[in-house]
């Protein structure tokens, strides 16, 4: 696919070489055919029915669109078909339109002031970014230390505790002297201020999306996203699973009386009704979540993962639609006076699970995870249960039996997983279901960021793109992104322009392009590259910056660095009598003119290279490190 620029923004489409075959026998078999085009039902699946009706020449071809492979659903869709939807075709059109504007004129921008090749896009650049940012707040996170008190007594039932919640000295609650801490954890007695009992109600958690499913496989199941997709993929196919590329939780209108079937075939009991979960704003039409095609279908798939995974998405979507789980719950509060007569809080909670509904079906304290903000990092399991809290009057005292002091220290935050990283971009609205897989395949392979151990680390090389990239670039800007994507469903509802949009993303962007080069205040006609240089005897390295046009040998415009800028007040002086560094320097091992200059830069592992000649010529390769200053030298010294 190619662009044309403004105004009208008309892309071209190739065929892939690879599909030539597909679609020649595809031509054969639509001869005097009756067509039905039954791509995936979402805005992918209408963009790729659009084409394949346009390379065939179809005359108003069928639509069908189906979330399921069963045969009723399918004879259904038949049935009554459809036509195809161009106002969602334009809206992936524009998507990609967009996605290719940015990584044609962006990632170019990048060789140019770096060297070697970059690559940048409108979800992949934001994602990096957020990884970046993570590994940033680990680097600068120091931790502190505070203290818990723990108040332990004996009641009827057990023994009872209660947390100390703050003496108000501390801005965020925290207490972090020793000394009050080890006076507290001797009272004698704490005033109740409140002690209630009542019902608490834990509603499930929704049916799976496709970034829930992801999570979830991720934490249970240990499968990267990439994995997963692969064997809901095979689930779909086979007809078990609803379709799997979805950001809406919720079921389907006609299930209800098969789930309620299954449920209490189970023992289990349902809600009546179905349950409806928050449906996030960039949520598709048409999308719903992902469930069993059979529900009374228990165990499905043709490998040991795909039935993992089908039992996971089978339990996830029936327990989505039972009662919910019934806790008693009771809460005590109440207040010290430490001997500096200062007035401290204490809290306490006893949770009896009454009736289990959902949770039946459900590994006990898994799926809680899930939804939490950093899914991957549980708090140490408060066995809550176990506490024996007696039923006290307000105003009455309990007598403390013992008290413990804990030392705690604040935690730094957690890299991203696969799974959570698509999680946080799902919740920022940037990137699609259908894509995001493919995103991380991509960052990784371009070095932006590395897994180790499941979770992703930023690369000294994705810093150095973010570096470049934020504050001078609104697509890294998760809430321009979000803003952009809110004109894009304005596309697809008929209610914006498609020129218009594109046209102000255009003006934008290149405005943002020109203003990223530095051109050379030399030749005004090339702009600046960044360099690398690195002192032999010391090892240390440089930044400064030198004029495209010196490769050419036309110009030789070369600066210090300032804060990642070129600093046009300090030119480098070249030496009046060394070469023009060019092309035309001979190799010194082999004698070949046929040198090339390297920009150094960040290798993947992470260390500073300072600039090399590297030699052209087959069967040499030999590499020079290259000394700005003192051109004359360059070539001599071979890089070990
Ligand atoms: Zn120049
Ligand atoms: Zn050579």
């Amino acid at each position: 696919m190619s662009v044309e620029g403004p105004p009208d923004f008309i892309p071209s489409y190739q065929v892939i070489p690879r599909k030539h075959d597909t679609l020649r026998r595809l031509s054969r078999l639509v001869v005097g055919a009756e067509v039905y085009l039954a791509t995936d039902p979402d805005r992918e699946g209408e963009s790729i029915a659009w084409h394949v009706a346009d390379v065939l020449g179809l005359q108003a071809p069928k639509r069908v669109r189906f979330t399921e492979l069963s045969e009723a659903t399918v004879k259904a869709a038949v049935a009554k078909p459809e036509r195809i939807d161009m106002a969602l075709v334009e809206a992936q059109e524009v998507r990609r339109v967009w996605d290719r504007l940015v990584g044609y004129t962006v990632s170019p921008a990048l060789s140019r002031r770096y060297g070697g090749s970059w690559s940048a896009g409108r979800v992949q650049s934001p994602a990096v970014r957020l990884v970046v940012e993570r590994e940033r707040e680990i680097r600068d996170f120091q931790a502190a230390t505070y203290f818990n008190v723990r108040l332990y007594g004996q009641s009827a039932e057990g023994t009872w505790w209660l947390d100390l919640v703050g003496d108000g000295t501390q801005p965020d609650g925290r207490l972090t002297t020793r000394a009050v801490a080890d006076r507290l954890a001797v009272l004698e007695s704490v005033a109740v201020t409140h002690c209630a009992d009542e019902v608490e109600r834990e509603n499930p958690p929704p049916p799976f999306t496709t970034s829930s499913l992801q999570q979830a496989a991720s934490v249970e199941l240990k499968f990267a996203p990439e994995k997963t997709m692969e064997l809901a993929q095979a689930l779909y196919e086979h007809g078990h699973i609803t379709y799997h590329r979805t950001d809406n939780p919720n079921l389907g209108d006609g299930v209800l009386g098969a789930v309620t079937e299954v449920a209490e075939a189970l023992g289990f009991r349902c809600v009546g009704t179905l349950r409806q979960f928050p449906v996030p704003r960039s949520a598709q039409r048409g999308h719903l979540g992902i469930a069993p095609s059979a529900w009374e279908r228990h165990a499905a798939g043709e490998t040991a993962d795909e039935r993992k995974l089908y039992a996971m998405i089978w339990r996830r979507a029936l327990a989505s639609q039972l009662e919910a789980a019934a806790y008693l719950v009771r809460r005590v509060e109440a207040s010290g006076v430490d001997l500096g007569k200062r007035a401290v809080q204490f809290v306490g909670r006893r949770r009896v699970l009454q009736s289990p509904g959902w949770r039946a079906l459900m590994l006990p304290g898994v799926e809680a995870l899930y939804d939490a903000e950093d899914p991957e990092t549980p708090q140490a399991a408060e066995r809550d249960s176990d506490n024996a809290l007696p039923l006290v009057k307000k105003g009455g005292w309990l007598r403390v039996g013992r008290g413990e002091v804990e030392e705690k220290k604040t935690r730094a935050p957690q890299r991203y997983s696969e799974a959570s990283l698509i999680r946080r971009l799902e919740r920022e609205g940037v990137g699609r279901p259908a894509t995001y897989a493919e995103i991380l395949r991509r960052i990784r392979n371009a070095e932006y960021v590395e897994l180790k151990r499941r979770r992703l680390h930023a690369t000294p090389r994705g810093e150095q793109l973010i570096d470049a990239l934020a504050g001078r670039f609104g697509f890294v800007d998760l809430a321009y992104t979000r803003e952009v994507e809110e004109q894009l469903d304005g596309i697809a509802a008929g209610e914006k322009q498609r020129n218009a949009v594109l046209g102000a993303f255009y003006d934008r962007l290149m405005d943002e392009v020109s203003g990223f080069d530095f051109g050379c205040p030399v030749c005004r006609k090339r702009p600046l590259r960044h360099m690398v240089g690195a002192d032999r005897e010391t090892g240390a390295t440089y930044d400064y910056w030198v004029c495209l046009g010196e490769r050419k040998g036309d110009c030789d415009g070369a600066f210090a660095d300032k804060d990642g800028s070129p600093d046009i007040d300090r030119p480098l002086e070249r030496r009046a009598s060394a070469p023009a560094p060019s092309s035309g320097t001979p190799c010194p091992k082999c004698g070949a003119a046929k040198l090339r200059l390297i920009p150094g830069g960040v290798s993947a592992g992470g260390k500073r290279y300072g600039a090399f000649w590297r030699c052209d010529a087959p069967r040499c390769g030999e590499k020079f490190w290259d000394k700005p200053n003192t051109r004359a030298n360059a070539p001599k010294e071979v890089v070990k």
